[in-house]
């Protein structure tokens, strides 16, 4: 049953441009459930980053905020002042940023940047903030040794496990987590995605994970939306889609992961179209192998499937 923990309604995120408005965001309905992980997928380009930053309100100039409403627990964030917004960030909601691993301070024990971010959004005394900074290592599965080490001195999965365990300091009720596994082996992928996993069963956090990797969310995700050109083209329970995806884009996906018992693998054609300037009806007509002629025109929008699946493609109703 759903139990909406924040609701994204009709967001978009524009850029500016001397040729005219980049619509990278356009029009993204989304809604995220207590305690469960959403996977967010889609080709790199397709807009997952720029919509996180959309939710968080972190988008930069020449980036910004078109229109939409973001309900965290009823709150339209979007509506907020910064100070009021400082105050959830961090506290109730926890953003993972691409590449995150190589922001910990080199020259600063991992142990103390912990303690500083408990400090800083004034939850617990130092004491306290360091026990909790030794229990969260543990919780992701660090020794107790890795408080009193720097950051150069570890393996790029123990930056990222240490940035999660940060991120969880505060006891966030959202984790948003872009591409946490980009850059790490394989086993390492597999580490950390479990890691995240964990935490949500520990801690009952909600999480986005925020992945071009089909087999990520495969991994630990409970639902998944599709992101094709600026819009949530399918979505809903993982093993649904995984089983029967309904869009030829998230068939495409799914038969482009590479399995041990394939030898060919089989790739998208065609390149994703430019947000300057969307392909009129169907976004995706110009790549999909069964696009007929009324796709050319007419743009399709989310139907429902049934069981929480949402679809947007003329092949269904
Ligand atoms: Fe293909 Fe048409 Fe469906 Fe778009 S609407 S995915 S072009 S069949």
């Amino acid at each position: 049953m759903s139990n909406p923990i924040l609701e994204v309604k009709d967001l978009r995120v524009y850029y500016k441009s001397i040729w005219g408005d980049y619509r990278v965001v356009d029009g993204v309905d989304l809604t995220v459930n207590k305690g469960e992980i959403l996977g967010l997928a889609g080709e790199s380009g397709c807009g997952k980053s720029t919509l996180v930053e959309g939710i968080l309100r972190l988008v930069e100039p020449p980036g910004f905020i078109a229109g939409g409403k973001v309900i965290f627990k009823g709150i339209d964030l979007l509506s907020l002042s910064e100070e009021e917004l400082r105050k959830i960030r961090w506290r109730q909601i926890a953003y993972i940023p691409q590449g995150s691993m190589n922001s910990l301070n080199p020259v600063i024990k991992v142990k103390d940047q912990m303690i500083d971010v408990m400090i800083d959004h004034g939850i617990l005394d130092k004491e306290e903030a360091e026990k909790r900074a030794l229990e969260l290592l543990e919780a992701v599965g660090l020794p107790s040794e890795t408080a009193d080490m720097y950051p150069h001195q570890l393996s790029g999965g123990m930056r990222q496990r240490v940035i999660i365990a940060m991120a969880m300091s505060l006891n966030p009720e959202l984790v948003v987590a872009d591409e946490p596994t980009t850059a790490l082996d394989i086993v390492m992928q597999k580490t950390v995605l479990l890691t995240i996993a964990k935490l949500r069963d520990d801690y009952g956090s909600s999480v986005i994970l925020v992945s071009h990797d089909m087999a990520a969310h495969a991994e630990i995700a409970d639902r998944i939306a599709i992101m094709y050109a600026g819009k949530i083209i399918e979505v809903g329970d993982v093993h649904d889609i995984f089983k029967e995806p309904a869009h030829p884009y998230t068939r495409m996906l799914i038969d482009s992961i590479p399995r041990l018992e394939k030898k060919i693998l089989r790739g998208i054609p065609g390149l994703a179209p430019s947000p300057l300037r969307w392909p009129s009806g169907c976004r995706f007509h110009s790549r999909c192998p069964l696009a007929k002629k009324r796709c050319r025109y007419e743009e399709p929008s989310l139907k429902s499937l049934g069981a929480g699946h949402l679809v947007a493609c003329h092949l269904w109703g």
